[in-house]
């Protein structure tokens, strides 16, 4: 078991513990749309840079002319101080007009990027294989689609913005510092880089704790989203109190994370700005004692105080770019990874046959079959079974026997691993699938599946674009128009306006929306949209997987009245663990160990005295009536 585990478990969680490398040719698809406005904007941002590096000079100047007037006392201030100043505010409005433009072009790459990203990738997710989700968390899916694709647009953003202007204003700065006094320049470049270094240390130290604090958060979070959305066996167990512990102490984790890191930040903003003040001191005492000797002007010092502020405010800026890159670069990887990933078993492409010639006749021959998620436990050996046009075949069995796996692989949701599934006599794999499982097979299951929606959508989900005239045939043939009319069709009837109460007649009930995955319905009401879902695109097959163990007597029998009706002149399989409900098959098929054990008519059966016979009197031992429910 403990090898078993060991190799079970890489897959699982293998998205997020190997970096996968970033795809850099998708990207190049996802930008080329946009390459003539992301120039317009890396212009825009060169520009605002380079007006950033003559600000200092400007503003140098100008304090020159004040440190004059000051001295001298002589002469028109506003004079000579006008042509600098409205040059100085020129440039302030161009600085701010360019800054404006580049982030409003950024923002229309990277918002446009975003959605093109999602769109894709959430189409590419839609059409994998089932395998695929049978060996993913849905939660690390939608994950991709939401929080990485966010990260990567910001990354980007930044990258743009913040780094394309942080360099163009280091490069210029540090010229016009070395123009200004290259003594100055010489010092603050040795002392800037071990201050930098240090800074860089503590600032990848801060971003492993901010991993770790986000990491945190999402065992917290996992554990708020099972407790809620499973609220139903949380309260049936009454373990409200043992949750609540279970998330507080999550909580407290992070908060103790988080807490570290608070502090962290703080350590590290205190001393950058102890580091950044001493570097003004030193500059002036330096600065100063070159003025003194006459070396320097006191408008090139002031010059060389707001151009080294800059280079400081940049290269700051630059090291937490470098780390927002490599998160951006791992989430893109992410994104990109699921959107190169091609299913085995397309969606749509092979032949169809004409509605008119479908006879609805499906045969497994010996068929082997292992999930590709357990490629080593074999759940079908040699099985073969036939479903004949219009007839009704029971399959029966033990729990696990592999009763739903015939379904899904009728369904085609996997292929064989050895023999073949037919369709009047073809390969299901060179038939169209999105044909076969659309217009040929309806499948009815033990859970059935509604959508937050109304219960007309959620019928018409079974047929694109069928009419609500075939919605409303669907349902009464599924015993299901009865229940839907007797709903008040909740908040949408009554319509408030200019203080008066409208009553707006929608189809009485069809416009009621059921809860999220349906849970206002009762577990027979469910079953019985299900059916009607199933039948609105008349299917030729019908596969009836355990459709109504989970319903009390009652509902059974509705339901089942409903099934009977639905089976008629359809082929139909009927998955049973449940014996009373296959009576009405036309033959029974009973399945063990992934094979087929014995077949014959219940009477045939019952007379072997084989497993059917033995299923048959354990179930009425354990169950006086047949209707009792489990
Ligand atoms: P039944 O419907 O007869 O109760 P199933 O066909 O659901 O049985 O399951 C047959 C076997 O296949 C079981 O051992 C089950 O654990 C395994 N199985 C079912 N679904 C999957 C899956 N998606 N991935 C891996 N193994 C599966
Ligand atoms: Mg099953």
């Amino acid at each position: 078991v403990a090898l078993c585990e060991a190799e079970e478990a890489p897959p699982a969680s293998k998205p997020y513990d190997v970096e996968t490398r970033f795809n850099w040719k998708l990207f190049w698809q996802f930008l080329r749309p946009h390459l003539l406005i992301l120039g317009a904007a890396i212009v825009l941002a060169l520009g605002a840079a380079l007006v950033n590096v003559q600000i200092p000079l400007l503003l140098g100047q100008l304090v020159e002319i004040v440190a004059k007037y000051t001295r001298d006392h002589m002469g028109n201030f506003l004079k000579e101080s006008r042509s600098l100043s409205t040059h100085l505010l020129l440039l302030y409005g161009l600085q701010g007009l360019l800054t404006f433009g580049y982030l409003v072009l950024l923002s229309r790459i990277g918002e446009r990027m975003a959605l093109d990203m999602r769109r894709a990738l959430f189409s590419n997710l839609l059409r994998q294989d089932i395998a695929f989700f049978d060996a993913k968390k849905t939660g690390q899916l939608v994950s991709r689609l939401t929080t990485d694709v966010q990260e990567f647009k910001s990354s980007f953003k930044l990258v743009i913005s913040q780094g394309l202007r942080s360099c163009t204003q280091v490069v210029g700065c540090l010229v016009s510092l070395s123009m200004l006094s290259t003594r100055l320049t010489l010092l603050m470049l040795v002392a800037m880089p071990s201050l930098m270094g240090v800074g860089t240390l503590m600032g990848s130290a801060l971003r492993k704790l901010s991993r770790q604090c986000q990491e945190q958060i999402a065992r917290a979070t996992g554990v708020a989203d099972e407790a809620l959305g499973n609220v139903r066996t949380v309260r049936a167990f009454a373990m409200e109190q043992r949750e609540e512990e279970r998330y507080g102490a999550e909580l407290e984790g992070s908060r103790c994370k988080a807490e570290a890191l608070g502090r962290g930040i703080a350590l590290f903003q205190g001393l950058s700005n102890i580091a950044f003040n001493c570097m003004v001191l030193g500059t002036l005492f330096i600065g100063g004692s070159l003025v003194a000797g006459q070396q320097l002007t006191g408008g090139d010092l002031m010059s060389f105080l707001v151009a080294s502020q800059t280079v400081q405010r940049s290269m700051a800026n630059l090291s937490v770019l470098f780390g927002q890159v490599v998160r951006g670069l791992s989430a893109g990887a992410r994104v990109f990874e699921y959107m190169t990933l091609s299913p085995c078993i397309p969606l749509s492409g092979g032949s169809c046959v004409p509605r008119e010639q479908l006879r609805g006749s499906i045969t497994f021959h010996n068929v082997s079959f292992s999930y590709p998620c357990r490629p080593g436990f074999p759940v079908l050996k040699d099985f073969t079974l036939t479903l004949p046009p219009g007839r009704i075949v029971a399959l029966v069995g033990q729990s696990g026997g592999g009763k739903t796996t015939v379904a899904s692989l009728l369904e085609r949701f996997y292929d064989p691993t050895a023999g073949r599934v037919t369709l009047d006599g073809q390969d299901l794999r060179t038939l169209d699938p999105s044909w076969l499982r659309g217009q040929v097979i309806g499948f009815i299951s033990q859970e059935p599946v509604l959508f937050g929606t109304t219960i007309m959508e959620n019928i018409r989900f079974g047929k694109l674009g069928a009419s609500d005239e075939e919605v409303y045939a669907a349902a009464p043939e599924a015993n299901a128009h009865e229940f839907i009319t007797s709903f008040p069709d909740g908040y949408n009837t009554v319509v408030e306006a200019n203080a008066h109460e409208f009553i707006i007649s929608f189809p009485e009930g069809y416009n009621t929306v059921v809860g999220e995955r349906g849970t206002t319905l009762s577990g027979g009401q469910k079953q019985r949209l299900a059916i009607a879902r199933a039948l609105i695109k008349q299917p030729a097959v019908l596969i009836l997987d355990e459709a109504t163990s989970a319903l009390d007597a009652e509902s059974e029998r509705v339901v089942q009245e409903a099934l009977d009706r639905a089976s008629t002149g359809r082929t139909v399989l009927v998955i049973a663990h449940r014996l009373s409900t296959v009576r009405g098959a036309h033959h029974i098929v009973v399945m063990a160990q992934g094979c087929v054990c014995e077949e014959g008519t219940h009477e045939e059966l019952l007379k072997k005295g084989g497993l059917y016979a033995e299923l048959i009197r354990r179930q009425a031992l354990g169950a006086p009536s047949p209707e009792a429910p489990r």
